[in-house]
């Protein structure tokens, strides 16, 4: 590709002289992020230059995310902010809500483009279609004639860095694969993304040396339902083994981590290959969602919790000092105080370093949309909170099992006079490093000396440079 993608943000204006200038902004899941990338590289390929979405644009663009009420509402908010941003610039929507709920979206004052999933790979060349069939008295005049609307006070801060994929030098996540077979009760996303479909093997090391070319050091492998990758490849399930073996192959290449998976698609092959190689990072992202098996059922997730503990028991057994997180989800429909019980119970024993929790929330269009029984909103907040508590137990327990033990950090930003840095261990801790001559991108040890929070406080052991 060799366009230098990663540096092109932040480059001044009157460098980028008239070339149109576009802003994008994420919500969801990784795999949203790694679209929206995908998006920016079409576009910086066809001469628009990237700006953050606070910045005056030609085009905004909102990849959008429906898998609950309150994403679905957040989305909302984003395109009408950029629909107030001035007429000249274009808004172009897409992502889940674009592919779900198109014509609402349409209605919304401003927007002028509505591409759903399927159609996402053309929205660069629908954009720029509709950028060169303005009249150029009126296309957008670029630089310095519309500005965005400052983000509302409540916004979630997380959210307010559109460009992360674009200006990250050190980490990204790489989408493998696309869409779902399986059909989760309360899950929105097979509607929205399709059938699982998997990126060849060779076409992603392909993407994966261009990335490293460009000073990327550590892979994280994304989908929608990773567990799938391969069914639809020549090789079958295979496939997903062949290509961690690919790319940790790969020089350069300094880690490999797998996000999430399901339980049921975790096997002894796969934990060998981990525990085998020392660039696959020893952390698996499991979704439990639920501890009830009457929940579970209910939900379809095609495991008990006795099958979602013992997958742990082999993984731990296989990678010792396993970081382990997981997503759960409070308040499905008929939920008891006894499910929600049994959720705790499970969280408690398979000990997770993070749970990512969720409250249910009714998508119209899935199964449990339709079921009775509907759990009370102040149910849900007490189960959330509970579950809040108890991360944050987990977490520092598990944390406090790492301290005075060798870790490595893949370093994320680091300071001016190169003595402080931050990046996550192998095992997915959080970590404020401490050090000399330390570079971003690179991979140093570590010692960890206390736990602060949510992360480690730490002492650099070695330093490669
Ligand atoms: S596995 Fe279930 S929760 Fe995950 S995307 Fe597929 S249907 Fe949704």
């Amino acid at each position: 590709m060799g366009l230098g993608l990663f540096g092109l943000h932040g480059q001044d204006s009157a460098a980028q002289g008239m070339h149109p200038r576009f802003a994008i902004y994420t919500l969801g899941c990784k795999a949203n992020q790694y679209d929206s990338f995908a998006i920016s590289r079409e576009l910086i390929l066809r001469g628009w230059q990237p700006v953050s979405f606070d910045e005056p644009a030609d085009a905004y663009i909102i990849d959008t995310c429906t898998v609950t009420s309150v994403a679905d509402r957040k989305s909302r908010k984003v395109i009408r902010r950029a629909g107030r941003a001035g007429s000249n610039a274009i808004v172009a929507v897409t992502g889940c809500a674009a592919e779900w709920a198109a014509d609402k979206l349409r209605q919304i004052s401003g927007v002028e483009l509505v591409v759903g999933n399927r159609m996402k790979n053309r929205l660069a060349d629908d954009l720029c279609r509709a950028y060169e069939e303005r009249p150029s008295s009126n296309r957008p005049t670029s630089v310095g004639t519309t500005a965005f609307p400052p983000a509302p006070a409540d916004e979630h801060p997380g959210e307010t860095a559109p460009l992360i994929v674009l200006t990250g030098r050190a980490r990204f996540l790489l989408k493998i694969q696309d869409g779902c077979n399986r059909r989760c009760a309360f899950c929105i996303v097979p509607h929205v993304r399709g059938k699982s479909r998997s990126r060849p093997v060779q076409e992603v090391v392909n993407e994966a040396h261009e990335l490293i070319e460009q000073g990327i050091r550590e892979v994280v492998l994304t989908g929608i339902q990773l567990g799938d990758y391969g069914r639809d490849l020549e090789a079958g399930r295979r496939s997903f083994l062949h290509l961690v073996e690919n790319l940790t192959a790969i020089d350069g290449l300094l880690r490999l981590r797998v996000s999430s998976m399901l339980p049921q698609d975790i096997d002894t092959d796969l934990l060998s290959v981990m525990a085998n190689s020392a660039k696959v990072c020893p952390h698996l992202h499991i979704p439990l969602q639920s501890g009830s098996d009457r929940i579970l059922k209910a939900m379809h997730r095609g495991y008990t919790a006795a099958d979602f503990l013992s997958v742990i028991d082999a993984a731990r057994t296989a990678l010792p000092d396993l970081g382990l997180t997981t997503d759960i989800m409070v308040g499905f429909p008929d939920e008891s105080n006894e499910d929600f019980n049994a959720t705790v119970s499970v969280a408690e024993q398979a000990a997770f370093s993070d749970m990512h929790i969720f409250k249910y929330s009714q998508r119209p269009g899935t199964e449990a949309a339709q079921m009775p029984e509907q759990v009370e909103h102040s149910i849900k907040e007490q189960r959330s909170d509970r579950l809040f508590t108890l991360s944050a137990q987990l977490n520092s327990v598990y944390a406090e099992t790492r301290l005075e033990k060798p870790a490595d950090v893949l370093l994320e930003s680091v300071s001016a006079d190169g003595r402080t840095g931050v990046g996550y261990t192998e095992t997915y801790l959080r970590a404020s490093v401490r050090g000399t001559g330390l570079h971003e991108g690179e991979l140093v040890t570590i010692l960890p000396r206390q736990r602060e929070k949510d992360h480690l406080i730490a002492d650099v052991l070695h330093n490669p440079s």
